[in-house]
């Protein structure tokens, strides 16, 4: 198993009375349900013999920008796949093994700009990787399923750094959606974010009442995620374009959260932060302002996880804090 597909943040089933800030959660897929799932498509028997010799893994650590996901309108035609978001320079890896047919502006594909990767997984079952600063795998080299094959980056038509990933699947040009294609093979390409259901208790839901009282809502944070906060969650997520099932998970987090920052002042979602900091140990002051203390002890939490130290309460921050 390679380890460049594990990433910071904790387990979901991890008790709320038993922070670690330091465990790691590794996020391959099962090889075995990849293999049936391409040797479904058709697969030759070396396709499908390769696909059962690799997992499936995350393509980069990072989140879901607001209209970045499959299908949303862009300029008259539908965005063929999910963008995940980072700083420029992130990893970018192998989703699986493969072969690297395309490397070029756009893939070749019709509509991509940017550096852009095709692999081939065999089975007619392909993955693009798009907008990347820079190339890390040669034109026709075999790739191994969490193999770094570039950086994320601003090439193309960008607003900023991201990953488009698309997922082809019955031949390149035929796009799917990559959250539950990847989430058919173990993935969570949202990636370690914890699912919080209905009757939790705990920080994780009083940071969910702070950040929600910061999104308009008027929640007590009694961290007692019940009827009441489990409604506004629903009509939060109605808003957001989301299933309204008032679970708190991969896809209503990164919509949920605010990128924080000293300076910040009298804010919920600078309280929501400070409960998340101090259920790992941090013992702040919930008092709404992201003071130099705050900053400190952000810096220190990041430093511990092996995040980037900036003092910026990102998703890849919260996502590590609340997962
Ligand atoms: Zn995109």
């Amino acid at each position: 198993m390679c380890d460049t597909c594990s990433v910071p943040g904790s387990s979901p089933e991890e008790a709320e009375t038993s922070p670690n800030p330091l465990s790691r959660r590794v996020l391959f897929g099962a090889g075995i349900g990849a293999a049936i799932a391409v040797a479904g498509l058709g697969g030759s028997p070396a396709h499908a013999a390769s696909a059962m010799n690799g997992a499936w893994c995350n393509p980069a650590l990072g989140y879901f920008p607001n209209g970045g996901h499959y299908g949303a309108p862009r300029g008259g035609v539908s965005h063929a796949g999910q963008d995940i978001t980072n700083t420029a320079g992130t990893a970018v890896y192998a989703a699986a093994a493969g072969t690297v047919i395309r490397r070029s502006w756009g893939g070749g594909l019709t509509g991509r700009t940017g550096n852009g990767i095709v692999i081939s997984h065999g089975g007619n079952v392909y993955t693009y990787y798009g907008h990347l600063n820079a190339y890390r795998v040669a034109l026709n080299a075999r790739v191994s399923a969490g193999q770094r094959i570039g950086d994320m980056g601003t090439t193309g038509n960008v607003t900023g750094p991201h990953l488009h990933f698309e997922t082809h699947s019955g031949g390149l040009g035929r796009t799917v959606n990559p959250v539950p294609f990847m989430t058919a093979r173990g993935v969570d390409l949202g990636g370690g974010w914890s699912r919080i259901d209905p009757e939790a208790r705990g920080a994780r839901a009083r940071s969910i009442q702070h950040l929600m009282n910061q999104r308009g809502y008027s929640l007590v944070a009694d961290g007692y995620y019940g009827p009441v906060s489990v409604n506004a969650v629903k009509s939060f997520q109605r808003s957001q374009g989301l299933v309204a099932d008032g679970q708190v998970g991969p896809l209503t987090w990164p919509r949920l959260v605010y990128s924080l920052r000293q300076g910040v002042a009298d804010g919920s979602h600078v309280r929501a932060l400070q409960v998340a900091m101090n259920k790992r140990s941090a013992g702040v002051v919930v008092d709404g302002n992201f003071g130099p203390v705050m900053n400190s002890a952000v810096r220190t939490y990041q430093s511990v996880n092996r995040l980037v130290v900036d003092g910026l309460a990102g998703a890849v921050t919260w996502r590590a804090l609340v997962g």
